[in-house]
């Protein structure tokens, strides 16, 4: 067995909650995953349940999925840059979200920093920290990852100097991580091909141990383009070789490997996305070999 720690969002359903989740990890091929604890596009949440949580851990032990490879992602509304009306909601969310985070017995949370929307970025960064400082005490289980991200819009976090200053203005920095994502790095302007320059970059400015976990995507356009569209394992810009590189680069073992690519129309036509790639895009990742006929395939398959 390699030491590839790899996997996938996956939905966090009403009726199955996290053993949803496993389950669907389990038929990826997957020894990792993250969700949502609701639609990410919205806040409204369900209680969770325990003797789903417990089934579901179960089911985990069984087939080696280390818990510390479950990542949840915090709804990307939640806006902690600007503190307009929704400031205090938003605090309260994530507070909320950080006690599911706990009662489910996974601790990291990550988390878009925000967008200023035109306060500037000074004003936002000082509107994050404050923020995480309310939402975070020593008490606190959950770790919050900071996600890079691609610079679209007004978005802090596009350079790793930007969560270097959030994590510096926090009070409990032992709950401050770090999640890297490819596609944004690559939309922020970071030329991924020459990914241990990335890392020593982030290594000088924040630390190499605060890298929580990578989301590995694609993207579907160029370097600095500010964009953030994911592609496909391999269809992008970013390309299989490099992505391969990225996931089994050595300094990034133990480091869960997420995918968050998008999921494929019945055909070229098509609008609606309907099948998870993610299958696919494991067993390449797996063989390090590039399948040409991945779209074709996943077709197939759930046809
Ligand atoms: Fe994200
Ligand atoms: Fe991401
Ligand atoms: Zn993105």
């Amino acid at each position: 067995m390699s030491d590839l720690i790899i996997g996938s969002h996956v939905s966090f359903k009403k009726e199955k909650q996290l053993l949803g989740c496993v389950v669907e990890t389990l038929n990826y091929g997957a020894n990792a995953f993250m969700f949502y604890t609701g639609a990410p596009q919205n806040t409204n949440r369900i209680p969770i349940d325990i003797e789903l949580k417990e089934a579901a851990f179960k089911l985990m032990e069984e087939n080696n999925i280390d818990k510390e490879n479950v990542v949840i992602h915090a709804p990307y509304i939640i806006n902690l840059a600007n503190n307009n009306q929704n400031y205090d909601f938003a605090i309260r969310f994530l507070k909320e979200e950080i006690s599911r985070s706990e009662m489910l017995g996974i601790k990291k949370i990550v988390l878009h920093p925000g967008s200023h929307v035109g306060l500037g970025k000074e004003k936002g960064i000082e509107n994050i920290i404050n923020a995480l400082n309310l939402a975070i005490n020593e008490e606190t289980k959950s770790i919050i990852c900071l996600e890079t991200m691609a610079g679209k819009g007004s978005e802090i976090g596009d350079n790793f100097n930007d969560i270097k200053k959030i994590i510096d203005g926090v009070k409990h920095k032992d709950k401050i991580m770090v999640c890297l994502d490819t596609c944004h790095l690559n939309d922020a302007g970071y030329d991924i091909s020459n990914f241990d320059y990335i890392l020593d970059e982030f290594d000088k400015v924040i630390g190499i141990e605060k890298i929580a976990c990578i989301h590995v995507n694609d993207s579907k356009n160029d370097l600095g383009s500010h964009k953030d569209r994911h592609e496909n394992f391999g269809l992008g810009n970013l390309g299989f070789e490099n992505l391969i590189k990225i996931i089994y680069n050595p300094r990034l073992k133990g480091i869960p490997k997420i995918l968050e690519t998008p999921y494929v129309t019945k055909s070229d036509d098509d609008k609606e996305k309907i099948y998870p790639p993610y299958k696919f895009e494991i067993d390449m990742i797996k063989e390090k070999k590039f399948n040409s006929n991945l779209l074709n395939d996943i077709r197939n398959y759930y046809k």
